[in-house]
């Protein structure tokens, strides 16, 4: 614009000095030629009052009155024709025989003179080869007269009007062309500093502002600018702090958040729904697919933005690096007049959905074990009301109520023992727990239904091993494991009992000779209500809860209990309990 602006300022003035000079060289000519033809007038006149001399001598008269004429300073050529228009003199001819031959009757200024006017023209000389300005009047009938000014001193005069015209056009552009790229620079340097501002605003420097503000109009755009740029910036920082906050509540979820565009790119995905995917290659602006589960999320996703309403699908199922997994999705359509994209969020429900499962099967369980004794229950009731019948099978009546009651209380209680630890935090974590003392004092309780059974309890226990267990509940654990080492065991069969201290854990072992399990069922074996003879276990009076119970202990306690067992031969249950630090068992 600078540059435009300078050659248009070149060419005005240009254009101007031109007008101007041209003017100035017009009047110059015109000045010249009035001046000439006031000169030649005066010749003219001086020379027709000395009519008669010429007759004589027409050559001599001419050169004489040039002569005169040069000593004034005046150099005018002197022509003398005849009334043919032939040269009868002239000053600038040597002598008669070199005067121009060629008629002049035809000239311009001579044609006008015959017309009785004075005639002028300007032209070059065909004898002389210079320019000159004629002037010619005619005297009498016989003779033209006719006196000429060479134009050289006029065509000099303009030609040094033109040479000023450039010599004074290129002084103005020297002088104008700077100083108006000074005054052009002083007044765009706020236009240019509003420009530079407006493009950084726009290429998302908010922090743009215009400096220097002048007391102008200019000034006052500018400090427009500056409002509109605060209120912009202040606005974009109110966006994007709440996009944050935003941002924040929806990475802290713990479900899954992901929003996914109309052409399945992914706009948003917090770092839960990134570890519940588990595909690494997921990020926002790339598409959203990689894995079965993406699949069938993206599905959902689909559904809902097709039929334009909130679609919940709480059977998406997928074998996740976590394994298998349950998820809820809930995909919500977001539509606005230009982009349609969905916002989903994925619970894993995992967790939820097998406790609801362990539930049921507990209740269907429960219900099942209740039922068994208690239609035992009904059904002697029944036999003892009706009359009848002799003392010996009242007696074996009641002992069937005894022995089912019996069955019944020790299930409540071991129902009861089994939610209390479920329910439970370690009692007595801080308690000094002798594992020797606690398998002796079981022990003794437990001998007398062993000798009944005829089966050796056989102790070889490593004093000094203390864990940090509440005492009642280890014997509870050693109790149960106990219990089944002589109901599963042979007759005459014995029940060994070992202590010992190993990589920091007490290792307890009920290893007994009785029937054993197949292994098929060590997997299952500690699940509530889990029997590996259901016939032979009721009839002994068993829970199903006893080894479930153990587990639960063990685990609360900080370790666990396995089982090694060969059928036929016998099984050995090891409990392992974390040591108490030495530095603890004085307590
Ligand atoms: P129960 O009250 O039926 O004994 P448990 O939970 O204590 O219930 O045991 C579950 C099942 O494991 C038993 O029904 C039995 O079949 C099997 N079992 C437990 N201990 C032994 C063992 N020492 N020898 C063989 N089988 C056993």
């Amino acid at each position: 614009m600078r540059k435009r602006l300078m050659a248009g300022t070149a060419a005005i003035i240009i254009a101007g000095f031109l007008v101007a000079f041209s003017l100035a060289a017009k009047l110059v000519q015109d000045q010249y030629q009035l001046e000439f033809t006031r000169r030649l007038d005066a010749v003219l006149a001086m020379m027709e009052s000395q009519e008669s001399a010429i007759g004589e001598d027409p050559q001599g008269f001419a050169v004489k009155i040039g002569q005169e004429l040069r000593l004034k300073n005046q150099e005018i050529r002197i022509t003398v024709l005849d009334a043919g228009g032939n040269v009868i003199g002239d000053s600038a001819a040597q002598g008669q025989d070199s005067l121009p031959q060629e008629n002049h009757l035809h000239r311009p200024e001579v044609q006008q003179a015959r017309q009785g006017a004075v005639g002028y023209d300007t032209r070059k000389s065909d004898s002389t080869d210079r320019e000159y300005y004629y002037a010619a009047v005619q005297v009498g009938d016989r003779y033209f007269l006719r006196a000429a000014l060479p134009t050289e001193e006029m065509r000099h005069a303009v030609s040094m009007v033109w040479i000023y015209a450039m010599v004074a056009a290129a002084a103005g552009c020297v002088v104008v062309v700077p100083l108006t790229w000074l005054i052009f620079t002083r007044l765009s340097k706020p236009l240019k500093q509003l420009s530079d501002a407006s493009l950084k605003l726009a290429a998302g420097d908010y922090t743009s502002r215009v400096e220097g503000i002048y007391r102008d109009e200019m000034g006052n755009l500018a400090r427009t600018f500056n409002v509109m740029a605060d209120n912009t910036q202040r606005a974009i920082d109110e966006m994007k702090s709440k996009q944050h906050q935003l941002e924040g509540v929806l990475q802290g979820m713990h479900d899954g958040v992901l929003a996914v565009d109309g052409d399945n790119v992914l706009l948003f995905l917090n770092d839960s729904a990134k570890q519940m995917l588990g595909v690494a290659a997921l990020q926002t602006g790339k598409p959203f697919e990689g894995s079965l589960l993406v699949g069938k999320i993206s599905a959902v996703i689909n559904r809902a933005l097709r039929e334009g309403k909130i679609i919940e699908d709480s059977a998406v199922s997928a074998a996740s690096p976590q394994g298998e997994r349950i998820f809820t999705v809930y995909a919500t359509p977001i539509q606005n007049n230009r982009t349609s994209a969905v916002l989903a969020v994925i619970a894993d429900v995992t967790h939820i959905s097998r406790l609801e499962q362990l539930r049921s099967e507990f209740v269907a369980n429960v219900t099942h074990e209740l039922k068994t004794p208690l239609t035992a229950i009904r059904g002697s009731i029944e036999l003892l009301k009706s009359a009848d019948r002799d003392q010996e099978t009242r007696r074996y009546f009641y002992d069937v109520l005894d022995i089912e009651a019996e069955r019944l209380h020790h299930l409540i209680d071991d129902m009861l023992v089994l939610s209390q630890i479920e329910n439970a935090r370690p009692d007595g974590m801080d308690q000094r727990c002798d594992v020797a003392r606690e398998i002796r004092e079981t022990a003794a309780r437990l001998r007398p239904i062993a000798e009944k059974e005829h089966i050796t309890l056989q102790l070889d226990l490593q004093d000094d091993i203390c864990v940090a267990c509440s005492p009642s509940r280890l014997q509870q654990m050693l109790g149960n494991l106990i219990e089944n080492a002589i109901k599963y065991n042979q007759p005459h069969g014995s029940v060994k009992i070992t202590a010992e201290k190993s990589r920091q854990m007490a290792v307890i072992r009920i290893q007994d000779t009785g029937i054993g399990i197949e292994e098929e069922h060590f997997n299952r074996l500690f699940e509530r209500f889990y029997r590996v003879d259901t016939s032979r276990s009721r009839a002994i009076g068993g829970t199903g809860l006893g080894l479930s119970i153990v587990k639960h202990l063990a685990v609360l306690y900080g370790g666990e209990v396995s089982v090694e067992s060969t059928p036929g031969k016998g099984s050995t249950f090891t409990v392992r309990l974390p040591l108490l630090l030495p530095e603890k068992t004085g307590t």
